[in-house]
């Protein structure tokens, strides 16, 4: 469960209803699905609108298709790739790959050959007609004097290619002697799928969504069964907490919502979690950090991807204190935690002892969840759930967070110049007072504490001094002693 390593995972989909089917089949029609094979660990996720309007926006800029993805149920799975990287799921087909291209700051599509089929009918632009090339297409570069006739495409952009009856997503080249590359060969134009609710989904997977929620329950009840402790359960205004919270609730008679408001929440996350407060838990318990954020960060520098100070100072310690004043005796935490989410968590077991907070029983009841089950449930149960994820966020955290996507740096970036504006200040401020030079704030490179070598090799193309883009100075010694830890296993 939750693989990490190379390969493909299994998922079904019912192509008579047009949705996922989570469980042995289909609760509508009762078909067992077919198979879609998605890279692993496989977490797939819906697309929602923010998703779909992106998606819409790149296959108008390559097909001049409008938008045409609207309505459809899209799915989303990330995989591993230099900063976002989603394969897009439409119709239970793979269709293309959504990813940020670092180098030109772009969101970028690469098409499968199914969504080549999918958008043959409708494409007005980026299409080409070959002259049939002899042999096998599937890999092949073709010349200019292949091309029979085009309807227009640029150098880097997607390209649907068309020979007879074979239809190949390509890539346009435009060099001499390369004009195109085909990536992969097919035959036959593919319908759109119709437009479908998420309400349908959730229909087709009542049995699945029951059978989890019970699971749940009775895995938390099992432990807690024993214990006698106080109950709460951590809510950050994310998708996971709030599902938690929900089969809290409904497996015991009083739940405690646990929130560390770290000041760095993003608008949307603050009016949310007001409203969740108002309406669902009243009397959510609310840590603070101890000292002030931005002070802290003069002293010591922002916090890194390696350094990731800000989580002890804003959330672990604020909470230790509040649960170790409000609970003395111990207490039970039931968290949102999933081994899907990351490699660190594909590990995690119902019950964990806090380390750090003695007293603390911490339970996961939706360990082995997908997102696309959470969401499901979420939609369910109708409970509001953070808008950011509405706008091409896919997890909803601190909105300076040192570990995001540079894609979703880039959406804050529009969103919320205001907040940005306050970063690039202050971080600007830490450089010059520690002689660093201007790119350490701009390109990125404060994002670590000792910079990994994509990021020394960005530095010798700009010519900087690699002392002056990083803010440790025992740099050398810990890459050695990581290779050496490296070496032994
Ligand atoms: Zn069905």
């Amino acid at each position: 469960m939750a693989d990490f390593g190379h390969g493909k995972e299994t998922v079904y989909w019912c192509p008579r209803c047009h949705v996922p089917v989570m469980g042995a089949r289909c609760g509508t029609c009762g078909d067992p699905g077919m198979e879609l094979n998605i890279a692993r660990p496989g977490d797939l996720r819906p697309a929602m609108e923010g998703s779909i309007r992106l998606i819409d926006r790149l296959l108008d800029h390559y097909f001049g298709t409008g938008r045409i993805m609207g309505g459809r149920t899209v799915m989303l799975n990330k995989m591993a790739g230099e900063d976002r990287t989603d394969e897009v799921i439409v119709d239970g087909r793979l269709f293309g790959v959504l990813r940020y291209d670092l180098l030109d700051q772009e969101h970028r599509l690469d098409l499968k050959i199914d969504g080549a089929r999918m958008l043959l009918d409708h494409a007005i632009r980026g299409t080409v007609e070959l002259e049939p090339p002899p042999g096998h297409l599937a890999g092949k570069t073709v010349d200019a004097t292949a091309v029979r006739s085009s309807t227009g495409y640029q150098p880097g952009q997607p390209v649907i290619a068309t020979a007879g009856e074979r239809v190949m997503a390509a890539v346009a080249v435009c060099e001499p002697g390369r004009e195109l590359r085909l990536r992969e060969v097919g035959r036959g134009a593919l319908a759109l799928p119709p437009p479908v609710r998420w309400a349908r989904m959730v229909e087709a997977n009542m049995e699945h969504l029951r059978a989890m929620e019970s699971r749940a329950i009775s895995d938390l009840r099992s432990v807690v069964g024993n214990l006698r402790l106080p109950i709460t359960v951590s809510f950050s205004g994310g998708k996971d907490s709030l599902v938690t919270f929900v089969l809290a609730s409904k497996a015991f008679k009083r739940v405690t919502a646990l929130y560390a408001d770290t000041g760095l929440e993003f608008p949307e996350s603050r009016a949310y979690m007001d409203r969740f407060r108002r309406e669902y838990a009243p009397d959510m318990l609310i840590a603070h950090p101890h000292e002030d954020f931005w002070r802290e960060m003069r002293r010591r520098g922002p916090p890194t991807k390696d350094d990731r100070w800000c989580c002890r100072f804003c959330k672990l310690e604020p909470i230790a204190k509040l649960l170790a004043d409000r609970f003395p005796r111990g207490v039970v935490t039931v968290e949102g935690n999933r081994r899907y989410e990351s490699f660190n968590r594909s590990q995690i077991r119902l019950r964990e002892n806090n380390p750090h907070v003695p007293g603390q029983v911490r339970l996961n009841p939706i360990r082995d969840w997908r997102a696309m089950e959470v969401w499901a449930y979420i939609w369910w149960t109708g409970l509001p759930y953070n808008q950011l994820y509405e706008k091409d966020y896919e997890r909803v955290g601190c909105w300076m967070c040192a570990s995001c996507l540079e894609s979703e740096w880039q959406h804050t970036r529009h969103r919320h110049q205001d907040l940005v504006g306050r970063w690039e200040r202050a971080l600007s401020k830490v450089g010059k007072e520690r002689d660093l030079a201007s790119e350490w704030a701009s390109h990125g490179f404060w994002r670590w504490r000792c910079p990994p070598p994509k990021m020394m090799k960005l530095a010798e193309r700009l010519e900087l001094d690699p002392r002056q883009i990083r803010l440790g100075d025992d740099c050398e010694q810990e890459r050695r002693q990581r290779m050496d830890r490296r070496r032994r296993r």
